[in-house]
């Protein structure tokens, strides 16, 4: 989509931290990080949302959950705990509308979310 912020990262238009890349996915640093770890990961194609991955099928929704681990694992917060978030539609707070995996960690974390 060619007004797309994201789609303009993953076309490399856009500059962003680049963290981690997969044959369909892309990840990079939040640039306003709510925890020493916050990264996000998203499909190199547009999808609007959570309801659009999942039904992308050909296992694109597991490959961003396997990217979103790895984040994990690279930043060394996957034994501590991290939190992965798909805010998804206006009362979560999703402001970019192309889906993407928040991976959030190297902080405690409180429950419920804000
Ligand atoms: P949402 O609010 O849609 O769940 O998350 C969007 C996220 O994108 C926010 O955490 C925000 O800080 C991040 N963001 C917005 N614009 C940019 C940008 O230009 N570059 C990067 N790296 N992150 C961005
Ligand atoms: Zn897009």
């Amino acid at each position: 989509m060619s007004d797309c912020l994201f789609c303009s990262i993953a076309a490399g238009e856009t500059a962003a931290m680049r963290v981690l890349e997969s044959p369909r996915t892309i990840a990079f640093r939040d640039n306003s990080p709510q925890a020493p770890t916050h990264v996000l990961v998203i499909p190199k194609d547009h999808y609007a949302d959570l309801a659009e991955l999942a039904g992308a099928g050909a296992g694109l929704l597991e490959e961003v959950a396997a990217q979103a681990h790895q984040i994990a694992v690279a930043a060394g917060v996957d034994q501590a705990g991290y939190r992965v978030v798909f805010n998804t539609g206006p009362q979560a707070g999703q402001t970019v509308q192309h889906v993407h995996a928040h991976v959030l960690g190297g902080r405690v974390m409180t429950w419920p979310p804000g």
